[in-house]
């Protein structure tokens, strides 16, 4: 038989926290390759989930395995996002508190997989509700629609969620699920008016050019070839019958679950039209008429930012229309007398860092600016719950060295001063602002700050790698370069309030006349103010998915890439704050139950205290008094080495 030790060797721990030298990032990465080459896809850091994408199926989600993560201690058996599923689960029973757990990683990393096996794991093992099939039931049955109007073929995956999302489920005191809700937040807009060389637009145009039946394409003044529309002629689309008539089913699949959700055809037609309107080419004639003076240039940008707000809005009245169906009375239920618990699952997709220093946009600007938030929310709250546990366990807290990055998440939005502050004001400014005197404003106000760089050096000399419309935050990730331009016409969609001013459509489609009729002024703060109060009264839990290659490609390791990944998503501050004091953390009845032969005072069955039990237990094994501390309920060992010494006594035995 393989000892402790030889195992260890091959496989790696099975928590990061037992890493000896936990702050070096190379053994880090080492343990993580070794499981990697294992098929052990799940690691934790204490109880954060680290998972690296297999890119092939394993055999680790069968209702087997769900019954063996079922009701157990969650370090007792091996790291999986059952255990976390189930954790989390169990602690909304007991402790009665709302929980979320939030999905992190780049697109491709394996976090849509994630939220649908939590989603399968609670179907099969919480208690049944009169309402639980059609929970179940109608969470699945608005993916196909939300993945066709949000998911789209990246280079970096095929079907890459081009949104952030959230659902929540709410349980009953029961335990079994009642009710679910989908809010979405941040879709990838752009994407309807361009997209990079070899991606596609969103996956609905394609279903709907190649999958509809002729009728419908007539009565929506469509034709049948991609290759005539301009938001979609970049891609070569193979005309293989076999893959047609695949489309064709999709097509239908989401059409039905579409005309499900917006409960009838005529709407259902509504919504399919206002896609045509993106599509079609007579938009900009259209368009140069109704708002003359527009050269076709002016009118063009027009239509790309009506094209934009319109889908945009289109999505989330589809999600809307989603979570309606699932909850007729859900702000009852939601606000009700705290018998519903929710359990939320977060899709965060993080930017990559692939250089050096990236180049970015406004879009990109605010998705790093959500993404600092929440490293922010994540470093608070694992130093609150270890800071609780130590309180709790009555052991003295040792203060713990980290980098606090609210001074970048200030610098972006603090009031006033912050660079979100100052870009609103310059587009309330009437007269000459433009994003030149943006920047000029920045440097003015901020031009000092630690985190933030302009071509501009403090001795008034330039700095030579740098443009002038461009300025760098050190995000606690990385250098990313931003330029400029745009970010005013972007922050104020003014194009879009133009437009809305004509209200030109409100006769012709009245889904666009709702869509049109409240424009948020910032809805991106909104939403990610929205989420961060979502989140900050729960209980979190964290999964982080990693991307192991760019290829797609299973076996294979990337180690330069997930390097880059580590280090963004905060895996080795987290490891120190969690390792800060101590490696290791168990109850006393499981640190008994395990241990309980290596002593003859505690073999075959303690029969006193537990915590008079382990006393005993360690002081037999030769445990020193530095090593190791008895809390309320728990032991914490501060080495790694020192328990797997006893791991190994437990195998030589
Ligand atoms: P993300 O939502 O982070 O962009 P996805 O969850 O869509 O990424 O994952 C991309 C692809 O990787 C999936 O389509 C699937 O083929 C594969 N994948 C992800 N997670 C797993 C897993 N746990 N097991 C097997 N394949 C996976």
């Amino acid at each position: 038989m393989e000892s402790a030790l030889t195992a260890r060797d091959r496989v790696g721990v099975q928590d990061f926290v037992l890493l000896e030298n936990y702050t070096s990032e190379a053994a880090f990465i080492e343990n993580l390759r070794k499981r990697f080459k294992e098929n052990l896809i799940y690691t934790y850091i204490g109880s954060v989930l680290v998972s690296v994408n297999p890119y092939r199926e394993l055999e680790i989600y069968t209702k087997n395995h769900m019954e063996r993560y079922r009701g157990v201690n969650f370090y007792e058996v091996s790291p999986h996002i059952y255990a976390v599923a189930d954790n989390s689960y169990r602690s909304m029973r007991t402790e009665r508190k709302d929980q979320c757990i939030l999905i992190s990683g780049e697109s491709g990393a394996g976090k849509t997989e994630a939220s649908k096996k939590i989603l399968q794991y609670y179907a099969v093992t919480c208690p049944a509700s009169e309402q639980v099939q059609t929970v179940k039931d109608r969470l699945l049955q608005s993916n196909p629609v939300l993945e066709a109007f949000g998911n789209a073929k990246t280079l970096r995956n095929d079907n890459s969620s081009r949104f952030g999302k959230y659902m929540d489920i709410q349980f009953d005191f029961k335990g079994a699920p009642v009710g679910g809700h989908i809010i979405n937040y941040l879709l990838e807009k752009s994407r309807v008016v361009h997209q990079n060389h070899g991606e596609r637009n969103f996956h609905i145009f394609y279903q709907l050019i190649e999958g509809g039946e002729e009728d419908l394409l007539r009565r929506l003044g469509l034709e049948r070839n991609p290759q005539q529309y301009q938001y979609l002629v970049k891609v070569s689309i193979s005309t293989c019958e076999a893959k047609k008539d695949c489309r064709k089913s999709k097509f239908m699949q989401v059409l039905m679950n579409l005309i499900y959700i917006v409960a009838g055809l005529t709407d259902c037609v509504s919504v399919l039209s206002i896609l045509s309107l993106s599509l079609s080419p007579s938009c900009v004639c259209f368009l140069q008429q109704l708002m003359s003076p527009l050269n076709l240039e002016q009118a063009s940008s027009a239509r790309d930012a009506l094209s934009k707000a319109v889908y945009g809005r289109t999505f989330t009245w589809l999600v809307n229309k989603i979570n309606l169906l699932e909850n007729k009375d859900y702000l009852r239920k939601y606000t009700g007398n705290g018998r519903y618990n929710q359990l939320i699952c977060t899709n965060t997709t993080h930017l990559k860092f692939t250089a050096f220093i990236v180049f970015c946009s406004f879009e990109q600007f605010c998705i790093n600016y959500c993404n600092e938030k929440l490293q922010q929310l994540f470093i608070e709250l694992t130093l609150k719950s270890e800071q609780e546990e130590y309180e709790s366990e009555g052991i003295t807290w040792e203060p713990v060295q980290y980098f606090n990055n609210k001074i970048i998440c200030d610098l972006v939005e603090e009031k006033f001063k912050g660079i979100i502050s100052i870009l609103d004001e310059e587009c309330l400014r009437p007269g000459d602002a433009s994003d030149f005197t943006f920047l000029e404003k920045l440097e003015d106000t901020v031009g000092g700050h630690p985190h933030f760089v302009t071509h501009k050096l403090a001795d008034g000399k330039t700095r030579k790698v740098m443009g002038r419309d461009e300025f760098r935050l050190l995000h606690y990730a990385g250098e990313v370069n931003y330029n400029v331009n745009g970010f005013l016409d972007k922050n104020n969609d003014l194009l879009f309030r133009n437009l809305k001013e004509v209200s030109l459509f409100s006769a012709q489609n009245y889904i666009i006349s709702i869509l049109l009729c409240d424009v948020a002024a910032t809805q991106f703060k909104a939403s990610l103010a929205k989420l961060m109060e979502i989140l900050m009264s729960k209980e979190p839990s964290y999964i982080r998915c990693i991307k192991p290659n760019d290829s797609k490609q299973s076996g294979r390791f990337d180690e330069v890439l997930i390097r880059h990944q580590v280090k963004y998503l905060g895996l080795m501050e987290n490891l120190r704050v969690r390792r800060a004091g101590f490696a290791y953390r168990r109850r006393y009845e499981v640190f008994l139950q395990r241990y309980k032969s290596l002593c003859p005072d505690t073999w075959p069955n303690w029969q006193g205290k537990l915590a008079d039990g382990v006393a005993i237990l360690v002081k037999h094994l030769g445990y020193k008094p530095e090593e190791y501390k008895l809390g309320r309920s728990k032991i914490f060992i501060r080495f790694p080495k020192t328990l797997f010494a006893t791991e190994d006594a437990l195998e030589t035995r």
